[in-house]
């Protein structure tokens, strides 16, 4: 079966107003988007439930982070049971920004990824190197050492609910972007690495999208790789450019 190609929009702490929100929403009902293509965008928490109100149906919504527990005592976090309640289908896990800013370890995100998968989401599992990292040539390593954490603690079968998202953190709000080749190397790597690790039937089947810095003018040729089954944005997903990106295969 082949690899449905999968579109992503991480609006991060974007936008401030609801003015600018009903404005980005807008753009997305009014474009034409690919039907071919799986889009799901991940706007602030706070705007999860109206913008699923609001938001053309065939867009699907994704957290930004969730919590390890169901309920209690964890001021300013948001469970997997209550975005499944909300109706929300999506969760982004392990964002370097969550890794960097917030400390999070890879067994933190491994932990997010299980009770993520038993409430019922499905996971953008985000990893990817530093500069100094893919410099000192262990882009591999840290990548296979991030999701060997998560395979830990997944079986074969929760991985039709992942879709890995290889996020190199010197392209991330940089406009420095992995060139095609690059993005390849790794997402081939990534994808022998599940081979090995879960099964070829797995590695076949997961998709392995690229973020960092796409743009309209960068995403046609990135999405010409075999390898690259989509894209996760940032950045321009705040931007009517976005609907290009969604379109990259078109
Ligand atoms: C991201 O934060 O997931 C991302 C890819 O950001 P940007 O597109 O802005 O580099």
């Amino acid at each position: 079966m082949p690899r449905q190609f999968f579109v992503g929009g991480n609006f991060k702490m974007n936008p401030v107003t609801r003015d600018q929100k009903r404005v980005l929403i807008k753009t997305l009902n009014d474009a034409t988007l690919d039907p071919r293509t799986e889009v799901v965008i991940a706007p602030p928490s706070l705007y999860l439930i109206p913008v699923r109100e609001s938001l053309r149906e065939d867009v699907k919504l994704s957290a930004q982070d969730c919590y390890i527990k169901v309920s209690g005592a964890f001021t300013g976090e948001i469970s997997a049971a209550q975005l499944v309640d909300a109706g929300i289908p999506y969760v982004i896990l392990g964002h370097s920004e969550r890794r960097s800013i917030f400390g999070e370890s890879s067994e933190l995100v491994a932990t997010k990824t299980r009770v993520a998968l038993d409430a019922g989401l499905s996971v953008i599992l985000c990893v990817g190197e530093t500069l100094q990292e893919r410099e000192t040539g262990k882009t591999q390593q840290v990548i296979e050492g991030q999701l060997k954490a998560v395979i830990d603690v997944t079986k074969p079968e929760d991985w039709s609910k992942i879709v890995i998202a290889y996020e190199p953190v010197w392209a991330i709000g940089t406009g420095k972007v992995a060139t095609s080749a690059q993005a390849q190397e790794t997402h081939k790597a990534t994808r022998e690495y599940l081979a090995k690790a879960i099964s070829s039937a797995v590695a076949g089947a997961t998709r392995i999208i690229y973020g960092g810095s796409v743009t309209a003018s960068n995403c046609k040729e990135l999405s010409t790789q075999p390898d690259v089954d989509g894209f996760l944005v940032g950045g321009a997903s705040l931007k009517p450019e976005f609907v290009d990106i969604i379109n990259s295969k078109k």
